[in-house]
């Protein structure tokens, strides 16, 4: 009985939960669809969408070797995914489908779909829990809700964690030869824009690739990342995040590896495994809160009252900071790291997130939208997640509202300037003190084609308080 594993955002042989179960029930073919009009509506970055060929590309070579060849077919939009994959199971005489879950509202509408459509032809649809350590719906408050805090969900998840961790998969063996050729991977799809080979230098595909980032982060800056991660001047962080979005890197996979620096072990050890695997269980909190709060996915604010904010319109204010010319050296720096590599520090994140949606009291919506449009790494849940947990409209536990000040930020985080310096070389002349705050900048003698402030920070601090002073209350 032939099965198809169809590839979505599981891009990887390694410890593939449908993989392993369509091999192991008959012998396996494999398809990507190439939606690119869906993945426009979904505003994915032309690097991840780069990404997710160069990847596929991979995989194509090593399902190879295990004789699974793998099929390239297009579905523009997901509402033809249906009939292209019951077509696909007619002509080669499937009799079912396995998949990985994935989790946003359009995902799952596609999923129940072409389950529907195949159970009516007769066909198995399976969908796999793989993508997170725990299915959404399994970590519940005492009333049997979603939780909408994070630090309860944590602890939640560390006692289920502390009976019981999922194990790694095995590789499948490989199967006889089938008489199906494989399709060509292509190297690009319409509608997205060439990507620049050094942005693709940064992001080298491949599962190999990804183990080795994975491992040697564990072997050199695990142990201090608790002290490094928020200085983005630092490698201290991983740089995992575009390969557990594709599914180049299993959540398993790299709870394991971080696990082993500790000898198996949570509470003893090196303080930097723990709070790297609390980062994992944020990716996990926001993909229930996606599930459990529909609709975050279809961008509405998770605080109702907030849906009031008297949001400015302001089109040059956005695409300044949109193309790093706030005037704001960290913030300026930040948006460039971001438009050159596709990726973002998460504590720069953190802080042009609230520049946009307080200092400029500019919808966090237009800012998702554009980080989702650049970023390689591009989640729905994580990035919606901490878009709202910026912009106090989310499920950040602190009352009422937080705003950082940039400058504040930029010396605490960037003390030398080394970041700002490599990102705006402009300012590079400038000192260690300057150089968060240029002064000089516009006199006589001044030749730095750098702008002035867009914003004077206390007043739009202010503005900010009193928009979310007015908002309505116990809706
Ligand atoms: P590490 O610090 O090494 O963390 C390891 C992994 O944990 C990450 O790869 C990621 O998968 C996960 N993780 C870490 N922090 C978070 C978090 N706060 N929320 C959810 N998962 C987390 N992350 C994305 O993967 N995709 C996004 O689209 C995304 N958009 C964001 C938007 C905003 C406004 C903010 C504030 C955060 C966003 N994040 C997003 C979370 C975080 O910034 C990135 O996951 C992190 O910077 C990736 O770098 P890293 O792999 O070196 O992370």
């Amino acid at each position: 009985m032939r099965q198809l594993i169809w590839l979505r955002t599981d891009l990887r042989i390694h410890d593939n939960t449908a993989l392993l179960a369509a091999t192991q029930a008959g012998p396996t073919i494999a398809v990507f669809l190439l939606s690119s009009a869906q993945w426009q509506t979904h505003n994915n970055a032309a690097c991840k969408v780069d990404f997710w060929l160069r990847n596929l590309a991979e995989v194509q070579r090593n399902l190879a070797a295990l004789n699974i060849p793998l099929l390239i077919r297009s579905a523009e939009r997901w509402q033809e995914a249906p009939t292209v994959i019951a077509q696909l199971c007619h002509e080669l005489n499937i009799s079912a489908v396995h998949v990985n879950t994935e989790y946003g509202v359009d995902e799952s509408q596609r999923d129940a779909a072409v389950g529907a459509q195949l159970v009516e032809q007769g066909l198995l649809f399976k969908s796999h829990h793989d993508r997170l350590l725990f299915k959404p719906g399994s970590i519940l408050t005492q009333n049997d809700s979603y939780f909408k805090v994070f630090s309860q969900f944590r602890k939640v998840c560390y006692q289920r964690l502390h009976n019981y961790i999922a194990p790694c998969l095995t590789v499948p063996t490989a199967q006889a030869v089938l008489p199906i050729e494989a399709d060509p991977v292509p190297a690009n799809v319409a509608g997205f824009t060439t990507v620049a080979t050094s942005l693709q230098a940064l992001w080298p595909a491949g599962e190999t690739a990804a183990q080795q980032r994975l491992d040697s982060f564990c072997a050199e800056a695990i142990d201090d990342y608790s002290e490094q991660r928020d200085f983005p001047a630092e490698l201290g962080t991983s740089q995992i995040s575009a390969y557990l979005a594709a599914g180049v890197l299993s959540v398993r996979q790299c709870l394991h590896a971080a696990l082993a620096v500790n000898q198996g072990e949570f509470d003893c050890g090196k303080s930097g495994v723990v709070t790297w695997i609390n980062e994992l269980l944020w990716r996990e909190f926001y993909t229930h809160i996606l599930v459990g709060y529909p609709k975050v996915s279809r961008h509405r604010a998770f605080k109702v009252e907030t849906e009031f904010l008297a949001w400015r319109k302001a089109p040059d204010d956005l695409l300044a900071w949109q193309q790093g010319r706030t005037g704001f050296p960290i913030i300026d720096a930040a948006m460039r790291q971001l438009l050159a590599t596709g990726w973002m520090h998460n504590r720069l994140r953190m802080v042009v997130a609230m520049f946009l949606t307080k200092n400029l009291l500019i919808n966090w919506r237009e800012g998702e939208r554009f980080f989702m449009q650049h970023l390689i790494d591009g989640d729905l849940a994580a990035n919606n997640g901490g878009w709202q947990w910026s912009a106090s409209t989310g499920t950040d536990a602190v009352p009422y509202f937080r705003l950082f000040n940039p400058i504040s930020q930029s010396k605490k985080f960037d003390p030398q300037g080394d970041f700002i310096r490599h990102w705006l070389p402009e300012l590079a002349h400038l000192s260690d003190k300057d150089i968060h705050q240029p002064k000089q900048l516009g006199g006589l003698f001044d030749t730095t084609d750098y702008p002035k402030p867009i914003v004077d920070l206390a007043s739009s601090r202010e503005r900010a308080l009193n928009a979310f002073k007015n908002l309505p209350r116990n809706l």
